[in-house]
């Protein structure tokens, strides 16, 4: 009987980041590592992108 060698699967483990959240604002993932702002209106998190680019598209101004 001799020792079989298994297939090595384990090494091509692909790392994918966990995701965190749904942005608000384009409904995509957030996954972890990301930059993300929690936002009052509407209450959630998204991407810092997403948030500075909804003020650019307001004006910026309250
Ligand atoms: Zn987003």
């Amino acid at each position: 009987m001799s020792a079989r060698s298994l297939p090595n699967l384990a090494r091509q483990r692909v790392v994918v980041p966990a995701v965190i959240g749904r942005c608000k604002l384009d409904g995509d993932p957030i996954r972890t590592g990301e930059a993300t702002v929690w936002l009052t209106d509407p209450m959630g998190l998204s991407h810092v992108e997403c948030k500075q680019r909804a003020d650019a598209a307001t004006g910026g101004g309250a």
